[in-house]
């Protein structure tokens, strides 16, 4: 089939690199001939031209998109002619952080309190209602941390909201969590659903750095809980695709943070870890074809994300059991540059690699 996806970066990328064995052709939507998808199938550099967007969608057969951000009148004006996976209400609800929360709610899903802000004084009601520390997000186009300001007092509450530059946005609860953990689950367009193990996540200023796969001490209890979570949510919004849930482990419970419509960078130790990686199981998903197994092949994993600097990137090659993926992106503060898979089967000898790597760690 011909697989559109709407943006061009990493994801796409990797989404290519595991369709191709598939028989599959890829077209891009992209900003640029400099994206990191741009060389691994045809590409339409759109600058909101409605007549590329037609041309894009006339030439695939089904489309994805690899960003939540994803402008969703482009979605609309495709979904006219060209089936888009997972659908428009993926991505509605999970672009707006307080519907994302509503939905949370209706289906009894923890996540932290919160109230919705668009000014000081509301801001200011909100803080005595939620209590402090909380944190105040922008309600959209919120990733890696931006957009977020964590209030500890009151003095600071014009401050944080200078911080939003007068984009509407919530009032969350601090939640004090023992780690973060993720799941990804993929449902096919009949209904199949497959979960990955949960994995354990560490963030350093809001980006993702290292992820530990199958997370340790998960028991069988909490890996169901966070099954629960995703059947109800994933067939509430009948999702075909991937589908992440970012997750706060306290002590209280198991409490949800986030929903990303897609593939996930703490799904990215699948490429060697799973059976079936996170990005194959999303095109076969969205291609209508039967869902990989989704188990571990070696018992521990990790993936190290190289940001901002590429780093001595000979010394991962060095490591027997690493593997290095590029995602031929130029040197910028913060940007993901490409990750660091490392897979093995004890837990001392897995260690050991991330400490050998340590370089590319914060
Ligand atoms: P987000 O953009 O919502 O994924 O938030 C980025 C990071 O900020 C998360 O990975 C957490 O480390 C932290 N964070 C976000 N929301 C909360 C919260 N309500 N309580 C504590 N930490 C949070």
């Amino acid at each position: 089939m011909k697989i559109g996806v709407l943006g061009a970066g990493q994801l796409g990328r990797m989404l290519a690199l595991s369709a191709y064995p598939l028989g599959h052709k890829m077209r891009f939507l992209a900003l640029s001939e400099e994206d990191p998808s741009s060389l691994l199938g045809k590409t339409f550099i759109h600058n909101n031209n409605p007549e590329v967007i037609k041309k894009f969608s006339e030439e695939s057969d089904v489309v994805t998109y690899e960003s939540e951000n994803t402008d969703l009148k482009i979605v609309n004006e495709i979904t006219s002619t060209t089936e888009v996976y997972p659908g428009e209400m993926s991505l509605r609800l999970t672009q707006h952080r307080g519907l994302e929360k509503n939905l949370l709610n209706k289906l009894n899903i923890p996540c932290a309190p919160f109230e919705l802000v668009n000014n000081v004084s509301e801001l200011t009601q909100a803080v005595t209602k939620i209590g402090l520390p909380a944190i105040l997000k922008t309600t959209k186009d919120g990733y890696d941390g931006k957009g977020q300001f964590l209030l500890r007092s009151e003095s600071q509450i014009n401050e944080a909201w200078e911080a939003m530059s007068g984009a509407e946005s919530i009032l969350e609860r601090f939640i004090n969590f023992k780690r973060e953990l993720s799941l990804i689950a993929v449902r096919g367009a009949n209904g199949d659903l497959k979960y990955y193990p949960l994995v354990e996540n560490s963030h350093h200023e809001g980006i993702l750095r290292l992820t530990v796969a199958p997370a340790q001490e998960v028991s069988d209890s909490l890996q169901k809980k966070a099954e629960n979570y995703m059947q109800a949510l994933i067939t509430e919004i009948n999702h075909v695709g991937v589908l992440t849930l970012e997750l706060f482990d306290s002590d209280d419970d198991l409490i949800v943070n986030e929903i990303a419509p897609r593939v996930h960078n703490s799904g990215h130790w699948t490429i060697e870890g799973a059976q079936t990686s996170q990005f194959e199981n999303h095109i076969r998903a969205i291609t209508n074809c039967p869902l990989g197994e989704t188990s571990v092949k070696n018992r521990f994993n990790a993936m190290i994300n190289i940001i901002g600097k590429l780093g001595p990137t000979k010394k991962v090659l060095e490591t027997s059991n690493a593997h290095l993926h590029l995602y031929d992106k130029k040197e910028r503060e913060n940007r993901k540059l490409g990750h660091i898979t490392i897979t093995s089967d004890s837990y001392q000898d897995l260690q050991k690699s991330i400490k050998n790597l340590s370089d590319f760690l914060p």
